[in-house]
């Protein structure tokens, strides 16, 4: 009988005398973790122990004396076979031989897997067996091949990715630090990193390693030297890892360069800020330009601009586009020579184009004070003086002209006003000058007229010296409040008073006139100037004794209400028709038409003038021709009223 392997390997493998070998070598066999299994001389399995049941899948019942290649894949058979029964002959006693290959064995179910692989020969009694030694390496060759795909990975990315120890030896260097720094594999690893890469901490290594001792992490910017001699700025993130197996800390390090992003982005600030210039110089032109047009449009000439290529007007300032279209408001177009103006002579003919003054101004004409006449398409005409001036533009672009434009309607209205005003003063001031003169000639040459006759011209006398000096007083204040020189000095003015003491006058001067005053219950007193007030009532009553040529009732009704002193002056004169009630104050307006009437049209003007002087009003009403005329002055009445308090 065949002796049973197990028996037989346990019992050569003990000293003899030690009963319990067989059995411990029995239980080794069982409880071994490689799977065990002997064949004989004609490859027929005779040992199976449990290890190679789990591995093959496969009862040691079924796998006893079947033929060893049933384990191996179809197409490794022949092989295997070979190389047993070489071995066998070689005298080796043991061999590992997975050095030779890797090594693939068949489970049960068909499933092929790698294994590692020792054979031993034994001899027992004359009879060779080989003995081998099984390890499924599945998962370990699974690990490796993950292990290959992580180097692969890191080899694929683009960033570089070392590893060093504590003391900066590199261990590991993948391609993209090859292709980043230009070192293999081989020529970087072993190397002290910081001294291959001549790296520059922002703060020192030992900034960044004390960081890495405390968080285990450092995320920052390096400077990198190739092996070219080229600097690169890179994105880096280390981190330590204790490497236990080894007991040493390695640190990881991950480079992404940054040199090109870092001169796309400098790039890009450059533009930006280029941009940012620019825009800020467009920005400051513009408003420049604004600030300029707000500057032109705030002038009160008017200004244009003309472009010498076409003539054509460029811009026109609101001043301008005023005394064209008659309004300051902004078109979307400049206006146009010859659409909506043009120039013409004080005598009405147009200017031929030379004479325009762009056109004479590119001939390096002067033109200044070019006095002409400014026409609208309607017909209307407009006196202006002209400038225009060429710019210095200081390239060879088209030249541009400044046309700067001043309406003189104001001053030729001005003195049309002066000469119609002389005419009137000069005929106004004849009137009595001559009556004085006849009646002082008269008493000179006529010693013997009698007492009523000498009284009579010498009242005339008196009566037009007076209206010459109102006349006079009147002019004065005219000039005063036309120059705005007129001076007023309020103080707190009882109106009664005043109104009866100028009436009194009035009516010892006019007997056909009866003259009554009549206050209302509350005292009426104005803060005014008494010489204005009196200057106003003198007016009035003038003009009511003046434009009742009949005679009759002037009354004054006086009165203080809601802070204000009201004087109504009310006569039963000519009246005003309801049409001119509202020009009796134009300055030189003389509505009634009479030419009998002496007067300039001066009084009412200059009441008004005087009355807004001292925050007051004048109005007139009159129910019609020949109603008679009212007319109310209302003055602001004065809060200190303590001096009077006692006064009826
Ligand atoms: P003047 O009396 O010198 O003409 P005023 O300025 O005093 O000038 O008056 C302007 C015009 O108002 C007068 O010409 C007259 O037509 C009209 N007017 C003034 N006062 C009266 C009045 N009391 N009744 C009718 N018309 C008057």
């Amino acid at each position: 009988m065949t002796p049973k392997i197990s028996d037989t390997l346990a019992g050569n493998a003990f000293a003899a005398g030690e009963a319990s070998a067989p059995d411990l070598m029995r239980a080794i066999i069982a409880t071994a973790t490689d799977a065990i299994i002997a064949v004989d001389p004609e490859q027929r399995i005779v040992l199976f122990n449990p290890a190679a049941e789990a591995m093959f899948r496969c009862s040691a019942a079924q796998a006893l004396g079947q033929p060893l290649g049933r384990f191996l894949p179809p197409g490794l058979r022949a092989a295997h076979h070979r190389h047993v029964v070489a071995f066998a002959a070689t005298g080796d006693t043991a061999r590992a031989m997975s050095h030779l290959r890797p090594l693939v064995a068949l489970r049960a179910n068909g499933e092929e897997f790698p294994i590692e692989a020792t054979i031993s020969r034994v001899e027992i009694a004359g009879q060779i067996y080989a003995a081998s030694i099984l390890r499924d390496i599945t998962l370990r060759h699974q690990h490796d091949a993950a292990l290959q795909h992580q180097a692969e990975l890191l080899d694929l990315a683009d960033d570089a990715i070392f590893s060093w120890e504590w003391e900066g030896q590199i261990i590991y260097w993948n391609r993209g630090a090859e292709r980043l720094y230009g070192y293999t594999r081989e020529e970087a690893i072993g190397q002290n990193g910081h001294a291959l890469l001549r790296t520059r901490f922002p703060k020192g290594i030992e900034t960044v390693l004390s960081t890495l001792q405390r968080e285990g992490t450092w995320e920052g910017e390096l400077t990198h030297t190739s092996r070219d001699g080229r600097e690169s700025i890179v994105a880096a993130r280390l981190k330590r890892v204790d490497d236990a197996a080894e007991e040493r800390l390695v640190v990881l390090e991950i480079a992404r360069d940054l040199t090109a992003w870092k001169a796309v982005e400098a790039a890009e600030t450059q533009s930006r800020q280029r941009e940012a210039i620019a825009q800020a110089a467009a920005t400051a032109a513009a408003s420049a330009r604004d600030h300029l047009r707000e500057i032109l449009d705030a002038l009160q000439s008017g200004v244009m601009l003309m472009s010498e290529m076409d003539t054509r007007i460029e811009f026109a300032n609101a001043a301008m586009r005023e005394l064209i279209f008659g309004s300051r408001r902004c078109r979307s177009t400049p206006p146009a020579y010859g659409r909506d103006f043009t120039f013409a002579r004080y005598d009405g003919i147009e200017l031929s184009p030379n004479e325009r003054p762009a056109a004479r101004a590119f001939a390096g004409k002067r033109v200044e004070h070019q006095q002409l006449l400014l026409r609208r398409p309607d017909g209307t005409t407009q006196p202006v003086e002209v400038f225009a001036t060429v710019l210095a533009t200081g390239d060879a672009g088209p030249g541009r002209a400044v046309i700067s434009v001043h309406d003189l309607s104001r001053l030729v209205q001005a003195e049309q006003f002066k000469d119609d005003f002389l005419l009137l003063v000069s005929h106004e001031l004849r009137t009595p000058l001559t009556a004085i003169h006849g009646g002082a000639s008269l008493l000179l040459n006529k010693p013997h007229l009698d007492a009523d006759d000498r009284r009579e011209l010498l009242r005339d006398v008196v009566a037009e010296s007076e209206r010459l000096e109102r006349l006079l007083s009147n002019l004065l204040l005219v000039t005063e409040v036309v120059g705005g020189r007129l001076r007023v000095s309020t103080e707190p003015v009882p109106i009664a008073p005043l109104a009866r003491t100028i009436a009194k006058e009035l009516a010892d001067r006019n007997p056909n006139h009866t003259f009554l005053v009549a206050a209302g219950p509350k005292l009426a007193i104005a803060e005014a100037d008494p010489s204005l007030v009196e200057e106003i009532l003198r007016n009035l009553y003038e003009n009511a004794v003046k434009y009742s040529p009949c005679g009759g009732m002037i009354r004054t009704e006086i009165e203080e209400a809601a802070d204000r002193a009201v004087i109504r002056v009310r006569d039963e004169g000519i009246g005003i028709a309801p049409e001119h009630v509202a020009s009796v104050f134009e300055r030189f307006r003389r509505v009634g038409g009479d030419p009998h009437v002496r007067g300039m049209g001066l009084g009412l003007y200059l009441s008004l003038a005087l009355a807004e002087a001292q925050q007051g009003e004048i109005s007139a009403s009159s129910p019609g021709v020949g109603l008679g005329a009212t007319f109310t002055v209302t003055l602001p009445a004065a809060h200190d009223r303590d001096l009077f308090a006692t006064q009826p």
